[in-house]
């Protein structure tokens, strides 16, 4: 099976091959990487060509990334979570995730939480969304980009998870809505992560990742004047 071409696998195009930038829009079976061909390993699934493969041409796997307005989710684009804050907003900056396992992530918070918070409660209102190791430089106030999902699979310089708690994070409102209800909900009736609650009438953090904890953190005011979280029991 040596790289050659096998007619009876040409239809059965793996998940790795279908979601590739590299493949033939016009003939199954063949790629850029493979023009005689792709091999039997990759195109049976046993290889995803993460890693070299014999007679690639130097060319791998690479995620075919999503555009901005394609849809994440029933009720969402990836724009709204890309163009998405303040900062953004006033910089202007493109705030693209390079790692297609962050458009990944994005979807993943979009169909398990925030479809099903549009479903019950109506419209949202996003706040902050996906940020770029270039716009968390641009934020002015006191963020935290190693625990809050913010960043989702983006890497920084060396190569490394700017947060390792992987997956995606968003803080949203529903106006007229008491938040602290919003955010209960979300805790009690999905597969959230971690949902961060600020008061009534501030917007929520919330997060999906793989790594479930399934906390309910309070970060309200304390007698210092600053916000200092605490995890509660919801019931
Ligand atoms: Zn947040």
């Amino acid at each position: 099976m040596d790289g050659k071409f096998v007619a009876e696998y040409a239809v059965a195009v793996t998940q790795a091959c279908s979601t590739c930038k590299h493949r033939s829009k016009t003939v199954p079976g063949i790629c850029i990487a493979f023009p005689d061909g792709i091999p039997f390993e990759i195109l049976s699934g046993k290889s995803d060509h993460s890693t070299p493969v014999n007679g690639d041409h130097g060319i791998r796997y690479e995620a075919v990334m999503p555009k901005l307005d394609d849809r994440c989710g029933e009720h969402f684009t990836y724009r709204r979570f890309i163009e998405c804050g303040e900062t953004q907003a006033k910089t202007g900056l493109p705030n693209l995730p390079k790692e297609a396992d962050s458009y990944k992530a994005l979807h993943e918070l979009a169909t398990n939480v925030l479809d099903l918070v549009v479903d019950k409660f109506g419209p949202i209102e996003l706040t902050y969304g996906f940020s770029s190791p270039e716009l968390i430089k641009a934020i002015p106030e006191r963020i935290a980009p190693k625990l809050d999902q913010h960043a989702s699979h983006e890497r920084n310089r060396i190569g490394n998870f700017i947060c390792e708690r992987l997956g995606a994070a968003c803080d949203f409102i529903v106006q007229g809505k008491n938040m602290r209800e919003v955010a209960e909900w979300v805790y009690k009736n999905t597969e959230v992560d971690r949902v961060y609650f600020y008061g009534s009438e501030t917007p929520i953090h919330v997060s999906f990742s793989n790594k479930r904890a399934h906390q309910f953190v309070e970060m309200l005011v304390g007698k210092s004047g600053r916000r200092t979280p605490r995890v509660v029991r919801v019931d």
